[in-house]
Order: C-alpha cells, then sequence, then structure tokens
C-alpha cells in the first residue's frame, strides 16, 4: 500500500523550496492540478498539513477539502486571504513568516516616501527621455529629512520604518487600536489627528474587514496638499478612488503605493500623476528576505511534523477577531 501524503502543497513557493520539501516529506502537490485539491479524493484523507502562501490564500472549501488537517503553514506575513474562522473552529493552527521580511519591506517604504517627495521615478524618465538636455533643469520636489512621519499600524514592520527615520532626523508618532508598551514614539488615539500632525503618512497595518478605507476621505483631506501618502499594507486599507480624487484635485500631495485595491493592475487612473510612485506589491522582493520566508515556511512544516506546535503561529487574538 502507498504511504499516506503528509504535507499538502496548494501552491508552489519556488522550484528550490518545493524541491527541498519533496525530499523531505511525501507531499501531494496540488498546485500542478489546474482543479487544485478538486483533482483528488482519497488522498486528500492523508495530509496533516498545508503549505499555501498569502497571494494563493487558504479558503473554506480548502479546510472543507482536508479531514486530518492540523496546520496550515503561509508564505507572508498578510491573512488577508486565509480564512482564519474556518481555521479556529477546526482548531487548526496557521503560521506566517513574520520578522524575516520587516526591513526589506521597510525598506520600500522608504523607497517610496523618497520616489514621492523627490521624484526619482520621474527624474529616472526626464534624464533617459532626453528631457533634461531638451529642457533643463529637473522642477524642485519636497524635501524629507527632518519632517514628521506618522505610522498607521507600529507592529513589526512599522517599527522597522519608524526605525529608519531617526536616520532621517525625523519625529514619530503612530496609531493603533491600542499604544504600544514601551514605544519611544508618541501614540496618537485619533487617526485624523495623526494625518493632520504628519507630513508623511505610512500604512503599516494589517488588511482585511476590520481595517478596509480605515484611510479614508476626511484622513487625507487631514494629511493635505502638502502631504504624502504611503502604503505598504494592503490596498484595501485605503480608499483608493478618494486618494485618487485628492490627489488630483490637489487636496493630497502625493503618494507611494506599494499595493492597490486590485491588483494585479496597469492603474492607468494613476498613469499621468507624476507625484504618485507606485510599485508591484514587493515589499518582500528580495533574493534574501525571499529566501528566508521559504526558509521559515519549510521549518514550520518541520516543527509541526516533529512536534506538533508551529515555530511563528498567528497569535490566538488575531485568530479569534
Ligand atoms: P504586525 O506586527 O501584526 O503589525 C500590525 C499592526 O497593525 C499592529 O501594530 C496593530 O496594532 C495594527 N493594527 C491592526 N489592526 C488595526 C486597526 N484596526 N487599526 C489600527 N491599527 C491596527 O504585522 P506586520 O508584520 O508589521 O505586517 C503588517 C502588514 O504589512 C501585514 O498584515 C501585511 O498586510 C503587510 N505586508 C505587506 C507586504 C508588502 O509586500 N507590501 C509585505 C509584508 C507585509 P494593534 O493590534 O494595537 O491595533
Amino acid at each position: 500500500m502507498t504511504a499516506r501524503y503528509e504535507v499538502v502543497q496548494v501552491a508552489s513557493l519556488g522550484a528550490a523550496f518545493d524541491a527541498r520539501l519533496a525530499a523531505h516529506y511525501r507531499v501531494l502537490q496540488a498546485w500542478r492540478e489546474p482543479l487544485g485539491l478538486a483533482a483528488f479524493g482519497g488522498e486528500l484523507a492523508g495530509p496533516r498539513v498545508a503549505v499555501t502562501s498569502v497571494r494563493h490564500g487558504f479558503t473554506q472549501p480548502m479546510f472543507d477539502a482536508l479531514p486530518n488537517l492540523q496546520a496550515v503553514c503561509s508564505w507572508g506575513v498578510g491573512y488577508d486571504t486565509l480564512d482564519l474562522r474556518a481555521a479556529a473552529n477546526r482548531r487548526i493552527g496557521i503560521s506566517v513568516t513574520p520578522d524575516v521580511l520587516d526591513d526589506c519591506v521597510a525598506d520600500l517604504a522608504w523607497a517610496l516616501m523618497l520616489s514621492a517627495a523627490r521624484r526619482t521615478a520621474v527624474g529616472d524618465r526626464y534624464v533617459k527621455s532626453g528631457q533634461w538636455r531638451a529642457i533643463g533643469q529637473f522642477p524642485v520636489a519636497t524635501r524629507v529629512s527632518g519632517k514628521r512621519l506618522g505610522i498607521l499600524g507600529l507592529g513589526r514592520i512599522g517599527e522597522a520604518i519608524a526605525r529608519r527615520g531617526a536616520g532621517f532626523d525625523m519625529q514619530v508618532r503612530y496609531h493603533n487600536r491600542s499604544p504600544r508598551p514601551q514605544s519611544p514614539y508618541p501614540y496618537e488615539t485619533s487617526l485624523v489627528d495623526l494625518a493632520a500632525w504628519a507630513d508623511f503618512l505610512v500604512v503599516a497595518c494589517v488588511g482585511g474587514a476590520a481595517t478596509r478605507h480605515l484611510v479614508d476621505a476626511p484622513v487625507i483631506r487631514a494629511l493635505g496638499p502638502r502631504g504624502i501618502l504611503v502604503n505598504i499594507a494592503r490596498g484595501s486599507v485605503v480608499d483608493q478612488a478618494a486618494a485618487l480624487a485628492a490627489l488630483r484635485s490637489g487636496e493630497l500631495g502625493g503618494a507611494g503605493l506599494d499595493v492597490l485595491e486590485q491588483e494585479p493592475t496597469d492603474a492607468a487612473d494613476f498613469a499621468d500623476l507624476d507625484q504618485v510612485s507606485l510599485m508591484p506589491h514587493a515589499g518582500s522582493a528580495t533574493h534574501e528576505t525571499r529566501a528566508a520566508m521559504a526558509d521559515l515556511v519549510f521549518d514550520n512544516v518541520a516543527a509541526f511534523l516533529r512536534s506538533g506546535a508551529l515555530l511563528t503561529p498567528i497569535a490566538d487574538r488575531e485568530m479569534q477577531a
């Protein structure tokens, strides 16, 4: 009789990871099938652990298809695409890949802040298209150093963004649902007040229904015509139509967006806005960080199959939320 599968993989995490996992465990590679889990029958009774990614997610039908599932190991730190309620109902643990991506996502937040303020992407096009020679001096832009940095979501990534502010001589304040004990930065109870204070408002909170359109028209108006909005969290946190309208009318000074409400997109609405810098959801996308994320998924699978415990589970508070 063929041995049961131990792991089911619903998303490929790259050739190196896929091969490593398959070399250590009996893996049902459901991602190879266009129908996914629906392509299988009795084999689905085997796996105790599933591997997925934040992009691929893990939905109620996936939980339903796997009767003996005990853990889901996801690649990425967001969990807006993972059905936490379905997992909690069956006491299935979920791990994500925190900490290892903080620096690279924070670096990208700063790249977007600098690009939106100093127009580096526009300047690149200006030089390469011959405009420098043809037109002359590039328009003056907005100063970054010494300004006020507001952070919505002072968690792991938000902290890494805030720490970098010291190198730019910036004051930092933040807004969370509740103040962080021992944080050196002043807490603002109101997001509108934080936006009114800040020159740069960086969004680094969780995505999902609870934070949908947290950055709405009043917050954007409070940030104002000289303010710059940066979002490296999830597109859903910002009311994109309100942001776009404010950018067009001049009520908002600029934006740096790694994430948008629809992904992928050609973002045609933003195409003519030089005060906006866009990235294609690439916060963690460096060779080093992607390798560390894959290692952490592997380590979670290994730890669970060895001991029944995940290394980096989503906290109970979030699972119950
Ligand atoms: P984290 O450590 O859990 O921090 C999340 C922060 O959000 C916490 O400070 C939390 O504070 C705050 N928060 C949660 N709900 C809130 C609400 N309703 N209102 C205000 N603040 C709220 O998470 P992280 O590791 O820093 O990651 C943050 C997010 O970044 C992820 O969820 C993911 O969506 C995004 N991300 C994006 C990329 C990318 O490629 N662009 C890569 C990685 C992660 P309280 O609990 O006190 O409210």
